[in-house]
């Protein structure tokens, strides 16, 4: 026997409830029965997006709801801008030119975080940019990029600020009206406690005035009909039913939690992730503007990063993330989004600490799970001395 455990960037585990919730007999789309699940889905979607605009449910993963808001908004040739600091960021920009747009790239350093003076320098030298494409959280570098600083360079323009919210709804506070994002997307694998195969997207107002003018093809992602279908309290094509089941149970879960709880738990977890990993002498990858949703940290030297994942998976049973592209090989993920606690985030710290001991690499073990226990005692209450 091996007990699992899972603590990437998604899928995330998805908690018992919801797995009940999703194993009851199939149900027909076509009826009260799911159109009751269905708006209050919904429903619950919009706070947890804080927006009082509809938020659409799209059969696919995360990134279909990433290319629905480029087709659905733009046509060819139109001008975007995309902040490039990491893999989801570049997809940003691919996506664009798959469809015929042109692209402007602000390139960040991975790990680091936009300088909005950088977008603002672009906007300003190119007038006809239609819309800024950002992640809130660049899962690939574990940073956290400005939201709200972005927004106000936007606000003001006849351009939309896009943001990928996939590792930060429901981890961080990134109010979409508050702020004036236009687009907000995400997904059901990472802070939703779901399989993946659900994207969600929401859109400003500002937004669905370009939804008038785009020329891009589209057919299956259709937000103007998804829009029109969510007022019959029901999808345009057959939606995922046993997905938007557990949805519903997810979202009353973040709901009795409350949003504020949720963010703050991530937060502790995102601090206790940093704090254990440089007490134990490793270096983070994202010190300045790091992500609550994972952390990413260098493996240290000698130590051969694939290698030390696989040992942690295969072996001891705890599955974390490595690097993508140069980062490949040189630094591991903890990720700590969605359905993971306390107990989750010791039981990362410990087989990071075995395993790196495992890798002949000297460390005071019990040091980084003293570090985490630190900041994650501070989730409770006191007790009451006998
Ligand atoms: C996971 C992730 C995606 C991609 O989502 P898919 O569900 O794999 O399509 C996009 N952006 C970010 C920031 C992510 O973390």
């Amino acid at each position: 026997m091996k007990k699992k455990y899972l603590l990437a960037p998604g899928p995330t585990p998805v908690p018992e409830r919801t797995l009940l919730a999703m194993s009851g007999p199939m149900i027909h789309h076509r009826t009260p029965q799911f159109s009751e699940i269905f708006a209050e889905s919904c429903e619950l979607l919009k706070d947890v997006f804080q927006t009082k605009n509809d938020v659409m449910i799209l059969s696919a993963s995360g990134t279909g709801a990433m290319e629905a808001s480029i087709t659905n908004l733009f046509s060819p040739g139109d001008e975007v801008l995309a902040i490039n600091g990491g893999k989801f960021g570049e997809r940003w920009g691919q996506i664009s030119e798959a469809y015929g747009l042109t692209v402007h790239w602000v390139k960040v350093e991975w790990g680091d975080a936009v300088k909005p003076a950088a977008v603002k320098e672009a906007l300003d030298a190119n007038p006809n940019i239609k819309a800024v494409l950002a992640q809130a959280s660049e899962t690939s570098t574990t940073v956290q990029h400005p939201i709200e600083e972005l927004a106000q360079l936007t606000k003001d323009r006849d351009c939309l600020l896009i943001v990928d919210g996939i590792t930060a709804v429901g981890v961080a506070d990134v109010p979409m009206d508050k702020w004036g994002v236009d687009v907000m997307v995400s997904g059901s694998q990472k802070a939703f406690m779901l399989p993946s195969g659900l994207a969600f997207i929401s859109l400003s107002d500002k937004a669905w005035a370009f939804a008038e003018t785009s020329k891009c093809p589209k057919y299956y992602f259709n937000l103007k009909k998804e829009k029109k279908n969510i007022a019959k309290q029901t999808t345009a094509y057959t939606p995922a039913v046993s997905l938007i089941i557990g949805l519903r149970e997810s979202l009353l879960m973040i709901k009795e939690e409350g949003l504020d709880n949720v963010f703050a738990r991530h937060a502790r977890l995102a601090e206790a992730a940093r704090n254990s990993m440089t007490a134990l002498g490793l270096t983070l990858l994202a010190p300045e503007n790091p992500s609550f949703a994972t952390t990413g940290v260098y493996v240290p030297e000698g130590v051969n990063g694939g290698a030390f994942v696989k040992y942690m998976r295969d072996e001891l049973g705890v599955t974390m993330a490595g690097g993508q592209d140069h980062l490949k090989g040189k630094i591991f993920r903890i990720a700590h989004l969605g359905y993971i606690d306390t107990f989750d985030m010791i039981t990362a710290v410990a087989a990071i600490e075995m395993a790196l001991t495992k890798f002949g690499h000297s460390i005071e073990a019990g040091k980084g799970v003293a570090a985490a226990q630190a900041v994650l005692i501070k989730g409770y209450k006191s007790a009451t001395p006998a």
